[in-house]
């Protein structure tokens, strides 16, 4: 078995059955999904445990562990929003985000932490926080499910393009919650946000490093994306690993670093495929691509 957890984020067409299906024909050990459609709120939208144990049957079946699925929450939930309403609404689909991946048993919910808009970044950071904190008191805590930030390319007043920032957020949850959430890096979204992850192999363990030191833990997952925009851009477009202006070299050193043992590693590079039927149980083949070449990365 490989000694890395890659993972896709594969079609749902059909149900999210058919997305394990996907996953597992791409030769993926880990996965991604969205539990509702990702452009709405869905803070009224529960996942039926009939649906989750549907999916509990698939994924044993083709082998991949409940605890490598991640979810990634709704992009529309701006929990940093300066407008009270916008960012209250958030809060709440932020809490169905938690409720539902914990209904299904999932390593976890990654989700953006939004735009501070005109607001101060600081207040911005401690609303974020607080809205993981009333997610956290209003879900349950099984299989130890929790709510993970994903670091952001920094466009406009995105939060979370630094680790100090990220740092932030998190300080506002409480110790005795603390364990329940995290941080994951998307690759793409580091390179846009000014991050030296491609220079040179040292360069990137350091920076790493530096979000270990500065949030006081290791990520909890990865997104690898080679990004179709220059460094520093501040923008966010995926592209198929070294088929960017990151190129391949970073993923090798990244997928051998100890920092991507043990944690899902995702995919979420362009998609072959313009259409996929609901019946079809094939992997993207660009996915299948990509999950050879990662593991074709890995030292002897
Ligand atoms: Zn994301
Ligand atoms: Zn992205």
């Amino acid at each position: 078995m490989s000694p890395r957890i890659f993972g896709v984020h594969p079609a749902d067409e059909g149900g999210l059955p058919m997305a394990v299906r996907r996953a597992a024909a791409a030769g993926a050990r880990a996965m991604q999904l969205f539990t509702a459609p990702p452009t709405y709120y869905n803070d009224k939208v529960s996942l039926k445990p009939e649906k989750a144990a549907k999916m509990h049957e698939v994924l044993d079946a083709v082998g991949i562990a409940r605890e490598h699925v991640l979810v990634h929450a709704a992009f529309v939930l701006n929990t940093a929003s300066p407008e009270e309403p916008k960012a209250l609404r958030a809060r709440a689909g932020l809490a169905k985000e938690l409720e539902r991946t914990t209904v299904l048993g999932a390593w976890g919910c990654c989700f953006h932490p939004g735009s501070a808009g005109d607001g101060d970044p600081q207040e911005a950071a401690v609303r974020v926080g607080q809205a993981i904190c009333h997610a956290l008191k209003q879900v349950r805590e099984v299989n130890g499910t929790r709510v993970l930030i994903e670091n952001t390319a920094g466009a406009g007043h995105t939060m979370g393009r630094t680790a100090e920032e990220i740092a932030l957020m998190l300080a506002q949850v409480p110790p005795a919650l603390r364990h329940r959430t995290g941080y994951g890096l998307d690759t793409c979204h580091l390179f846009a946000a000014g991050h030296d992850l491609h220079t040179t192999r040292d360069a990137q363990h350091e920076l790493l490093a530096h979000f270990e030191r500065t949030i006081g833990e290791r990520p909890a997952f990865f997104h690898l994306n080679d990004s179709q925009h220059p460094f520093a851009s501040n923008k966010d477009r995926h592209a198929l690993l070294g088929e960017g202006a990151i190129g391949a070299e970073p993923f090798r050193w990244l997928v051998n670093d100890p920092f991507s043992e043990g944690i899902p590693l995702i995919l979420e590079t362009p998609a072959a495929r313009k259409i996929v039927v609901e019946d079809d149980v094939t992997a993207d083949p660009a996915d299948t691509r990509m999950i050879a070449l990662l593991e074709g990365f890995l030292d002897a």
